[in-house]
């Protein structure tokens, strides 16, 4: 698959709209092959309003613009034509900081990095595991909270309904 951005980087684009140009600038949250429409259950708000609109015959992209500028605030959903795309170079692209879980007693314990899921002893300000492959390029405004990371490791986490050998069955 021809994929021109990676998902995280930083894009910037020029929508119109009733007669008005607005800039906007956010970060590719999903690769959708051509021939495909943005997953309907993960970006749900594109399919509202005027709808998403036909698939496209080309790799394009479901891009998330940060509404306010704390952590943890709400992401708005955009489909953009990819043609209208710039990556964004990040200057400065210090990278966060992480520290090992350090007691002996608890080293074995992983948690999934937030950002790439590999289990990891390293931990972002003890909030979320990140490990310190994405700590280089990770930015704090594209952490997620912990309260958004533990509810995607439970989703992507199966489930065990009971337990076998209680006269359930
Ligand atoms: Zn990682």
């Amino acid at each position: 698959m021809d994929t021109k951005f990676q998902i995280g980087a930083a894009v910037h684009w020029a929508s119109q709209s009733s007669g008005t140009t607005k800039e906007k600038t956010g970060r590719i949250l999903a690769v959708v092959p051509a021939g495909k429409r943005p997953d309907r259950v993960q970006f749900l708000s594109l399919y509202k309003g005027a709808g998403v609109g036909l698939s496209r015959d080309h790799v394009s992209y479901v891009v998330g613009v940060e509404v306010g500028k704390t952590l943890g605030s709400s992401v708005r959903y955009y489909w953009p034509r990819v043609a209208s795309l710039e990556l964004v170079k990040v200057e400065s692209a210090i990278g966060l900081e992480v520290h090992h879980e350090g007691s002996a007693a608890i080293s074995s314990v992983l948690e999934r990095c937030c950002m790439c899921r590999a289990p990891t002893p390293y931990w972002h300000g003890s909030d979320v595991a990140l490990c310190p492959e994405c700590a280089k390029t990770t930015e704090l405004a594209m952490l997620p909270t912990k309260k958004e990371w533990l509810a995607k490791e439970r989703a992507l986490t199966p489930r065990t309904f009971g337990q076998i050998g209680h006269g359930d069955y």
